[in-house]
């Protein structure tokens, strides 16, 4: 049955010169703009208990995916981190380098940024403030600026949808390395307006980006946990550039993802490792739905990455627009059901239609824990519980593995 219209989102088209698109939001999917937020609990976790990148609090499974990965992910990825070493490197230092021009007093510089990100080949492109509860803890000293330009790159649309596979990988990790050059050329571009810009690469996070690019107003954030933007869902890499260019920022946006994915719920159903939760829970100020780490990381480094639950999004799959309008026609959600949505292969297990899900056993999601250093003690006092004591062997062993972990740190990028 046709559903009442809302309001009616307009965004700028996917290419620049594009049309705008109008994308109709039904009466029963209106929440907020942006996220449900807790402001204060947001200000409380993030002073308390600040957020950290995964490259350090989960270094230990880190350090053993490397393990995992079948050969070609394996010789992908080595590849992978040595064409980003010197995008991460150039990215690092841009927060000191001088604007190239002096600023001309009282012009909005927002337009030109956005014309030239939207030409270098961002598909999603907003300002907003810098919000710097959602930096990891490890980069709190190094962040600049208080202006936030989101930038979003799109990932191929054919290489996405055979995911999981080797082939999405190219998408996956090729767009980041694509995205870390545009965006230091997007920071040249800022400096000869007068200002400056620091780049903060997409492969070696500063912080949590989604929320930021929610209240950009760029999209909002679905039952997958990651950012479903109008054009292409979450088939996209994003990043930032802060600066202390005057911009004007814009709004969050209530496009009705907060609760078309209670209805929804494909990626939920779909996910191989049941780590997706169907309800929302109040999580460190926001109501999400969160992913359970320990079910989903084993499976993401086993099989290519996974990412099922990008794959399976409609919004991923269609765009917004179409999605919305079939949700306000029937009542239904647009491919739900259906092999063409729904359905995947996973190697060596075959292929997966809707309904159906791969089984996997408990060894399969027994992975360390925590940092390398916390699981190496994890593993000595197991050790001593066990024997009831440590040999000077145990210790010693224990001591060179430290020294060992304590000289090549972690490794910086991220996934
Ligand atoms: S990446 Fe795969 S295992 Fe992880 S949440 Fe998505 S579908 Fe589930
Ligand atoms: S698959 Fe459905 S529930 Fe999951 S993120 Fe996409 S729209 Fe939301």
């Amino acid at each position: 049955m046709a559903k009442n219209v809302h309001h009616v989102v307009s965004r700028p088209g996917l290419d620049a010169d594009d049309p705008a698109v109008e994308i109709p939001v039904a009466e029963d999917l209106v929440s907020v703009p942006g996220s449900p937020v807790r402001d204060r609990d947001v200000t409380f976790y993030s002073r308390e208990y600040p957020i950290e990148s995964q490259t350090i609090e989960k270094s230990a499974d880190r350090a053993w995916g490397w393990t995992i990965y079948i050969k070609d992910v394996f010789d992908y990825r080595k590849k992978h981190e040595k064409v980003s070493e010197p995008l991460i490197e150039a990215a690092a230092v841009t927060g000191e380098i001088e604007p190239t021009a002096s600023p001309e007093p009282g012009v909005d510089v927002t337009a030109s940024i956005r014309d030239r990100a939207r030409e270098l080949g961002f598909g999603e492109v907003g300002f907003t403030k810098y919000d710097r509860r959602y930096t990891y803890a490890s980069k709190k000293k190094w962040v600049k600026y208080g202006n936030a330009i989101c930038l979003a790159l799109e990932q191929d649309y054919s290489q996405t949808q055979s995911i999981p596979s080797l082939e999405a990988e190219f998408a996956h990790f090729g767009t980041y390395e694509v995205a870390g050059d545009l965006g230091l050329q997007l920071a040249d571009h800022i400096r000869s307006l007068g200002y400056h810009a620091q780049v903060h690469s997409p492969n070696d996070n500063s912080g949590a980006f989604i929320p930021i690019f929610v209240n950009a107003g760029l999209g909002q954030l679905g039952a997958n946990g990651q950012l479903l933007s109008p054009h292409f869902g979450s088939r996209a890499r994003l990043m930032i550039i802060t600066t202390d260019a005057p911009v004007t920022r814009d709004e969050a946006v209530d496009y009705g993802i907060n609760k078309f994915c209670d209805q929804c719920q494909v990626c939920v159903a779909r996910c191989p490792a049941r780590a997706l939760l169907k309800d929302k829970v109040w999580y460190r100020g926001v109501l999400k739905n969160k992913l359970i780490y320990d079910r989903c990381r084993p499976i993401m480094v086993t099989y290519e990455g996974c990412g099922i639950c990008m794959k399976v999004c409609p919004i991923q799959r269609y765009g917004m627009k179409p999605v919305m309008e079939h949700y306000i026609e029937t009542g239904d959600i647009l491919g739900k059901g259906t092999d063409n949505l729904e359905g995947y292969e996973i190697r060596e297990k075959g292929y997966f239609g809707p309904g159906e899900l791969p089984h996997f056993n408990r060894q399969a999601f027994e992975i360390p824990h925590g940092s390398k250093e916390e699981w190496l003690f994890e593993n000595f006092k197991k050790k001593v519980q066990e024997n009831g004591g440590a040999s000077t062997e145990d210790a010693e062993e224990f001591a060179k593995e430290l020294k060992t972990i304590v000289a090549t740190g972690v490794a910086r990028t991220d996934e």
